[in-house]
């Protein structure tokens, strides 16, 4: 059976993320052969944006352009969304597993009164259906789910379906749809942004992770030069939040960000099952810590048993070397 799928494309600072380009991936298995469109809303100049999700895969895209689209807010984009599907009438609507993602996509399913499959990593055809792989129990086991009706909305995690390759031949139509958006209960005044340097963890391929282990604030100085060698971002354990050595944004965890790089070293962390929650189903994991009962080498691919601020010099000397 095909399907007609809507994307709702993300942006951040006026560029798709890459969790858009990857949910076009993921809407190629759930059209079945059925057509993919690319749905883009903001204040203006979204046109590039739309051919780019083309470009990347969708068959055709809509914008939806209004001034009180500048700024996410649930209502508002539930609003414009909502009038798109009412429209269009796809059969499934796919996004990232975003901040954003996960508060639009369970308003919308509410709002056309079915369900919703959230945080999903895998996906594949099965006869009629599609099925859905997603993590429970803070990733300790995996369930496989389908949905025989209704809208199908799903979100999928970012970083584990890959894009599709970027083809700028591709070509289809961009139209613009019209939405009326009454008055909002929530208007954003301002936003004061977080000085975030480097690559953005929730995207990062490489993530260099530092745990109580690391003892200081400085003692992170070592974990950002590894990083930046490697072109990854820096993450932390909350043991390492919560004595301060740095800021709550970096937090990998069941209480923090989820995140699947195709690298993630963990420097002076236990593996606590919480920390695990959110890292577990990294490519590939290295753990450093000095204790070998550590908890982090059941799961690790490959272990360093030593002093995190002896044995990470060292990779940096051998990683500028290559
Ligand atoms: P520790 O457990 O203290 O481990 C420090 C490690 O560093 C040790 O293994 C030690 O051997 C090693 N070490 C010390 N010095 C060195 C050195 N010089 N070189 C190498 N290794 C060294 N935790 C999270 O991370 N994320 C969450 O989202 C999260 N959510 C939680 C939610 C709840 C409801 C609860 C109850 C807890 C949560 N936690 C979370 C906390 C979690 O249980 C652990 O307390 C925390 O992960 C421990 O952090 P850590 O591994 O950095 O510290």
């Amino acid at each position: 059976m095909s399907r007609k799928v809507l994307i709702i494309g993300e942006t951040r600072d006026g560029v798709l993320r890459n969790v858009t380009f990857e949910a076009i991936a993921a809407a190629k298995t759930v059209s079945n052969g059925g057509e993919i469109i690319g749905l883009i809303c903001g204040e203006s100049g979204l046109n590039p944006l739309a051919e780019q999700m083309i470009h990347f895969g969708a068959d055709r895209s809509i914008v939806v352009e209004h001034s009180k689209l500048e700024t996410y807010t649930s209502e508002g984009f539930a609003q414009a969304v909502g009038r798109v599907i009412e429209q269009e009438k796809p059969e499934a609507i796919v996004m990232g597993h975003t901040a954003i993602g996960k508060d639009l996509t369970p308003k919308l399913a509410a709002r056309f009164e079915t369900g919703l499959i959230s945080d999903v990593t895998e996906l594949e055809e099965g006869g009629d259906n599609v099925v859905f792989t997603r993590p429970i129990y803070s990733g300790k086991a995996f369930e496989k789910k389908i949905i025989t009706d209704g809208i199908l909305f799903v979100t999928i995690r970012p970083n584990n379906i890959s894009a599709l390759d970027k083809d700028t031949s591709r070509t289809g139509d961009v139209t613009a749809i019209d939405v009326e958006i009454g008055d909002l209960r929530t208007v954003i005044t301002d936003i004061i942004k977080k000085t975030a340097d480097g690559v953005d963890l929730s995207e990062a391929k490489v993530i260099v992770a530092g745990g109580r282990g690391v003892k200081s604030k400085e003692g992170f100085d070592p974990l950002y030069e590894l990083a930046e060698v490697l072109g990854g971002a820096v993450g932390a354990s909350r043991g390492a939040c919560d004595a301060d050595y740095c800021d709550y944004s970096l937090q990998i965890g069941q209480t923090g960000k989820v995140v699947t790089p195709d690298l993630y070293i963990a420097c002076g962390i236990s593996g606590a099952i919480q920390h695990l929650a959110g890292m577990s189903n990294s490519k590939v994991i290295v753990g450093i810590n000095k204790d070998p009962e550590a908890n982090i080498f059941n799961i690790a691919d490959y272990g360093i048993v030593g002093d995190l601020f002896e044995v990470i010099p060292q990779l940096i000397e051998e990683i500028k070397q290559v």
